[in-house]
């Protein structure tokens, strides 16, 4: 059987790794839904195009595996580049089949905001992560801590933590597919769980 399983939740939560280790675990395919929409946005920027014009809409109807496997996709710029392309109904329209279609043959693992509520509303396993800004922006920093100077930590901190706010108000406010729990997921609040705390309870939940 096709397994589906969304895991949605907030930009830094932990998404891509509880993701990726479920997908492992359960011999499933796994797809960051963030990096279609990263991938329209750098388009968007690299044409100097807003993201409501014909071309950026073209691209994300005709998108392919390649275009979202280029790995510049995550950096500050396209961060916010994908957030505003995501607010394009026309736009999300167009990556819903893409999405559809990566899970069809063999099911999937999906991490995205609108997994749950939207890609697939009757997907077998639903689950929602939480954790508070704070925590969401120290584990963003920790992920990139070599690339930057420790001597900054609080500042760095403090800068990622007010990104995430920014992004998530706008991922929340927007009219189409606002971020939000489905009625029925499964929600886990990470604050105070590791990463692989996070992934017993979500393999204890399937397996049963
Ligand atoms: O998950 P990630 O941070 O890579 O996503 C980048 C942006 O793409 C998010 O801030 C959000 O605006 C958008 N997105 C979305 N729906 C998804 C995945 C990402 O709107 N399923």
């Amino acid at each position: 059987k096709n397994i589906i399983i969304a895991i949605d939740g907030p930009s830094g939560v932990g998404k891509g790794t509880l993701a990726k280790s479920v997908a492992d675990y359960f011999h499933l395919p796994y797809l960051d839904t963030g990096l279609l929409y990263r991938a329209v946005g750098r388009k968007m920027l690299d044409a100097g195009e807003k993201p409501d014009s014909k071309s950026v809409l073209a691209f994300a109807e005709n998108l392919q595996e390649k275009d979202w496997l280029r790995n510049d996709l995550r950096i500050p710029e396209v961060d916010k580049a994908a957030s505003q392309v995501a607010a394009n109904p026309k736009i999300r329209a167009a990556l819903l089949n893409v999405q559809r279609n990566f899970a069809m043959l063999r099911g999937g693992v999906m991490d995205g905001r609108d997994i749950g509520t939207v890609i697939f509303p009757s997907a077998d396993f639903k689950f929602y992560l939480t954790a508070s800004p704070r925590i969401r922006a120290e584990r963003r920093w920790l992920q990139f801590a070599n690339s930057l100077k420790a001597e900054n930590k609080e500042q760095q901190i403090n800068k990622i933590e007010m990104d995430l706010k920014t992004r998530d108000e706008m991922d929340s406010s927007r009219e189409v597919a606002p971020l939000k729990p489905a009625e029925d997921a499964i929600v886990i609040d990470t604050d105070h769980l590791t990463a692989l705390e996070v992934l017993e309870k979500v393999v204890n939940k399937v397996k049963r």
